[in-house]
């Protein structure tokens, strides 16, 4: 076939393809371009999940009627001028392309009347071609009615997913829309119920409320952190609100939402040791930085960003996060005498989840102290709670603990003053090796020279994780050099892992990193260390001499943070006395 250029209407549905994917993006294009036109109300209509039908009406400043045509032209925008504009983008919407694009796979009515005038007008557009303009716009603003649409394109159609699927991410946009926009009143009714409606008076909890109900919206903390060109704000939940995904969590750059990996890393780096491990908080954050620190203009959908300064960005997150869930840290809910006596039956389910709380709470104390250095003693710091014999104890602590022995090969049993303690010995090893090496992380650690060096071979993707780590890796006691193509020499292993396999040891820790989005530089070496203490720790279905485990459990109670192994999940199972009683029928059922 001889090279020819290709026909506008195909030129606009190999682009649209990138634009519009589904009926959600053809919503969030429409809902954009509103927002830019600076309306106070947005109304959206959809029917069928928007295959039939999708219609966005705004009270903005509409589209002069003699600029109507251009508004479904591609590349046509008004809001960028020069190429220049492009590294100060304050709309959101700069391509000029999302009209044509959706024009061009769908039957498309456009009707707008500019604010004062006295006609507007009204166009249609089937398939990327104009059928018919006309004079019409009785309010002020703008209309867009997509129908039918991926009519002309059977392909897309049949990639659509099932109806509740797509009307689900209709709701999930508008509903972030509208927690971005909160001065601005949206409306979004999907086949004549409506979903979402807020009421533009600027209040984002009660728009909060909207999106998660009433009390959990209630719980949510607060994020707020004005930094040299960078602010962030937010909400972000507790540790005791957690979804088994990362879906809601939520960016906003500059009033875009944006999908980044590498944000959520940040964030959840924040929650880092706090959560079980598999548990994902609730965030909704919003950044604030000059337009030219942030580039948008990295894909069609608008949906990815690149910053100039990445690292200032994740860490102004991690930081902003860290200070709102310690600064609101869960005692106020805990309010541990309304739980501790009054729990009604004997159902166990019911009584731990509480004791969990409780157990959460006293980590959150634990990190606190450790983020702001403070040592102060028990007694002095905000978060005391009193021990059942009435002392002040220190949050995350554990009281003195009598061993009983061990079970299974796995579980310590012990006893305090307040009830029954059974301990996963991997997970507290892990814990106490976790702390013993940060503690020592400033001093060159001690690693361990092997006789002969041992060499591993990596994926070209791991070995190049491995290259770019291999300082870190170093300084923590490893010795380990390039060697040639994706192979490495090991000539030294850290001090507590002696005796097991080097090469193993290396490709577990590199491992950890290939699963990952984008680790932080600041805690790669946590994450190591993480890492090489799981290893190093004994395992589960390992016999403990008595020694072995007295040491191991006043290790775990010299520990600041003893009741959470590093990845998160518990160390210890607490029976309390109070617990055991009920359980007994001693208490509660007379
Ligand atoms: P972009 O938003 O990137 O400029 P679009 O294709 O989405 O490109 O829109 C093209 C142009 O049409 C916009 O630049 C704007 O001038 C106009 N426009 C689109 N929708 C609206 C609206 N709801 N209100 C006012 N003007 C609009
Ligand atoms: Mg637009």
């Amino acid at each position: 076939m001889m090279i020819e250029v290709l026909a506008d209407e195909v030129a606009s549905q190999i682009a649209a393809g990138e634009v519009v994917e589904r009926p959600a993006s053809v919503v969030k294009e429409l809902l954009e371009n509103a927002l830019d036109a600076r309306a106070s109300k947005v109304a959206i209509f959809v029917e069928q999940a928007g295959r039939r039908k999708i219609v966005v009406a705004d009270d903005g400043d509409g589209i002069p009627s003699g600029e109507i045509r251009l508004a479904v032209a591609r590349h046509a925008t008004s809001k960028l001028r020069s190429a220049a504009d492009l590294y100060r983008i304050a709309t959101l919407g700069f391509r000029g392309e999302a009209l044509a694009s959706i024009a061009s796979v769908s039957r498309l009515t456009l009707t707008s009347l500019t604010r004062g005038a006295m006609v507007g007008a009204r166009m249609l557009v089937e398939g990327g071609v104009i059928t018919h303009v006309e004079q019409a716009g009785l309010r002020e603003g703008t209309v867009v009615q997509v129908e039918d649409l991926f009519y002309n394109v059977p392909a897309r159609l049949k990639f659509l997913k099932q109806d509740v699927t797509e009307r689900r991410q209709i709701d999930a946009l508008v509903t972030r829309y509208a927690l971005a926009y909160p001065a601005v009143r949206i409306h979004l009714i999907q086949d004549g119920a409506p979903v979402l409606q807020t009421s533009g008076n600027g209040n984002r909890r009660e728009v909060l409320a909207n999106l998660y109900g009433v009390e959990t919206a209630r719980q949510m903390l607060e994020v707020s952190q004005q930094e040299a060109h960078l602010g962030i704000t937010g909400f972000i939940s507790p540790l005791s609100l957690t979804r088994s995904n990362r879906r809601e969590i939520t960016f906003f750059v500059n009033g875009r939402w944006v999908q980044d990996a590498s944000l959520a890393a940040a964030l959840l780096q924040a929650y880092r040791t706090l959560l079980m491990v598999g548990r994902f908080p609730l965030a909704v954050i919003f950044l604030e930085l000059p337009p030219e620190m942030v580039d948008v203009n990295v894909h069609p959908a608008k949906s990815e960003v690149r910053f100039t300064n990445p690292d200032h960005i994740f860490s102004g997150v991690q930081r902003a996060v860290r200070r709102g869930l310690l600064a609101h840290s869960p005692v106020p809910n805990l309010s541990l005498p309304t739980w501790q006596p009054q729990l009604s039956g004997g159902d166990i389910s019911a009584a731990r989840t509480p004791g969990l709380d409780w157990d959460i709470a006293a980590q959150v104390g634990d990190e606190q102290r450790a983020l702001s250095g403070d040592d102060r003693p028990a007694g002095e710091t905000p978060l005391h709670l009193a021990s059942s014999d009435g002392t002040p104890r220190q949050p995350g602590s554990l009281p003195l603990l009598r061993l009983v022995g061990q079970i299974g090969a796995t579980y310590l049993v012990a006893e305090g003053p307040d009830g029954l303690y059974l301990i996963d010995q991997h997970a507290a090893h892990e814990r106490v090796l976790y702390e013993r090496f940060m503690r020592l992380r400033h001093a060159p650690l001690a690693g361990q020279t092997l006789l002969e060096p041992a060499t591993l071979q990596l994926t070209p993707a791991a070995a190049s994780l491995l290259a770019d780590q291999i300082d870190t890796l170093n300084k923590l006691g490893f010795q380990v050099e390039s060697f040639g193509a994706n192979i490495f020499q090991v000539r030294a292993i850290p001090a507590i892992l002696a005796g097991s396999d080097p090469a193993a040891a290396v490709r577990v820790v590199v491992e950890d990193f290939e699963e990952d989005e984008s680790p932080l530089s600041g805690e790669i070496e946590a994450r190591m260390i993480a890492r090489i203490c799981k290893r190093a720790a004994v395992k589960g279905g390992q016999t403990l001499s008595a020694e072995e485990q007295q040491s191991l459990l006043r290790d775990l109670e010299s520990c600041s943070s003893p009741r959470t192994c590093p990845h998160g999940r518990p160390t210890m199972i607490h029976l309390s006395v109070d617990l055991l009683e009920r359980q007994f029928g001693r208490r509660g059922s007379r």
